[in-house]
């Protein structure tokens, strides 16, 4: 494991860290983190900011040069991130649309979508969102049961998707959708882009514990989906849904420094009058479990820099990860107190958020089953369905 970057990582980590330094806004661009922050005004930064990055070529670090990106790797992702983050730049209204369905429509789509779709996504023109969960469809994401029918050159489609973050302000969103029931569940399910203003479609804020309506429900009802907008062939959506999930990944990698150890560690020492043995203790133990959580990302970014891709590292760090986040905001309100609490510092939102983590692209279980699987070697988890068309799956 190299824990520096190479001489060319720590070139483009200056390199992003002098545009970030003179381009990026000052003011904290977490919009989901408050709940009362104006959502249009933290959309039309965010539409600003975009501009700036697309006119200073950064707008998206991992796409290849032809369609605007920068043709860099995941590791130069993984350092555009982790710089932004230390920007204050997190949480950007484009990550479903530059960092997934950006590089899914370029592995999968054909030239008219390519044109169509790219350079408006990369310019923030278009916001996209993931309509890809449902009610009965998030781990086991390939037991989707929202319908596609065709019907001349359009697919009829009916059905409903939920946790759909960002959906209400979506011009554009990545659908799955069942379009054979004949097949087992893998094969039967196509890809489309859906345009979100189509007639039928109804999208439902969730209000969550921080006050925020951050996602979504969204019905389908008779959308009628023209079929130049199927993504690569029939049954074969499940195919690009990988695509996306991996992006999804290489998008979110770097996110360690969104808990801040140093941030704790400072307003315990200016506000906390009394830390007791047992919180000190726990204090070091935070500290230790995040150096390892270093030594782990620093495993992942030298397995990328050999061009290999991380497999079950990924699903460590992310249960780890989820953890320390909830640790690290239990711990600011154990030591904090109610101060902790009030709605202008960053701990109640910590505290409150956290635990979506633990579910978001994966709940802890799934990351434990493949740790056990490719970490540990155990045996697969048993596949009832497999084989079997989803027509005749047993469904509650
Ligand atoms: C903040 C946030 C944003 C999201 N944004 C989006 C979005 O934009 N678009 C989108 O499509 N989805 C989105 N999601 C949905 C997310 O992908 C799902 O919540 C996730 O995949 C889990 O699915 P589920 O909620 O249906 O839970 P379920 O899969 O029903 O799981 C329920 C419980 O059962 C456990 N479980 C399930 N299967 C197994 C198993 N085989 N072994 C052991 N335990 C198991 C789970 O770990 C969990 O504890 C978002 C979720 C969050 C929290």
């Amino acid at each position: 494991m190299d824990l520096r970057d190479s001489p060319s990582e720590a070139a483009f980590r200056g390199e992003a860290r002098d545009f970030l330094e003179t381009h990026a806004p000052k003011d904290k661009m977490d919009m989901f983190g408050d709940p009362n922050a104006d959502e249009e005004a933290g959309i039309a930064r965010a539409r600003a900011w975009q501009k700036v990055l697309y006119a200073n070529g950064w707008a998206a670090v991992v796409w290849p040069k032809e369609y605007g990106g920068r043709g860099l790797g995941p590791i130069e992702q993984i350092i555009w991130n982790q710089e932004s983050a230390k920007a204050g730049l997190t949480d950007s209204i484009y990550v479903v649309g530059i960092g997934m369905a950006g590089p899914t429509i370029i592995a999968h789509g054909n030239d008219a979508q390519k044109t169509r779709y790219l350079d408006k996504l990369l310019r923030g023109e278009e916001i996209w969102c993931q309509l890809f969960s449902e009610p009965g469809a998030g781990s086991d994401l390939a037991g989707l049961a929202t319908r596609g029918v065709r019907d001349g050159d359009e697919w009829v489609v009916t059905g409903q998707k939920t946790w759909c973050s960002g959906a209400q302000y979506g011009d554009f969103g990545i659908v799955l959708v069942r379009t054979n029931t004949q097949v087992p569940k893998h094969e039967g399910i196509t890809f489309f882009l859906l345009d979100m203003k189509s007639p039928g479609i109804e999208v439902r804020p969730l209000r969550q514990v921080t006050g925020n309506a951050h996602f979504n429900e969204v019905f389908l009802n008779e959308v009628r989906i023209p079929d130049e907008n199927r993504l690569g062939p029939e049954g074969a959506g499940w195919g690009a849904a990988m695509t996306t999930l991996m992006n999804e990944r290489m998008a979110m990698g770097g996110v360690l420094v969104r808990y801040s150890f140093d941030e704790l560690l400072a307003h315990v020492s200016e506000y906390a009058a009394n830390v007791s043995a047992v919180e000190r203790d726990d204090l070091a133990k935070l500290y230790i479990d995040m150096k390892s959580l270093e030594l782990l990302n620093a495993r992942i970014i030298t397995k990328l820099g050999r061009g290999v891709m991380p497999d079950a590292e990924s699903s460590v760090m992310k249960l780890a990860l989820a953890r320390i986040l909830m640790r690290g905001g239990d711990l600011a309100v154990r030591i904090l107190g109610p101060d902790a609490m009030r709605g202008d510092g960053p701990w109640q939102s910590h505290f409150l958020q956290a635990p979506a983590f633990r579910i978001a692209g994966g709940t802890d279980e799934i990351q434990k089953t493949q740790a056990a699987e490719r970490v540990l070697g155990l045996p697969r988890e048993p596949r009832a369905d497999k084989g079997i068309p989803f027509e005749e799956l047993p469904r509650s």
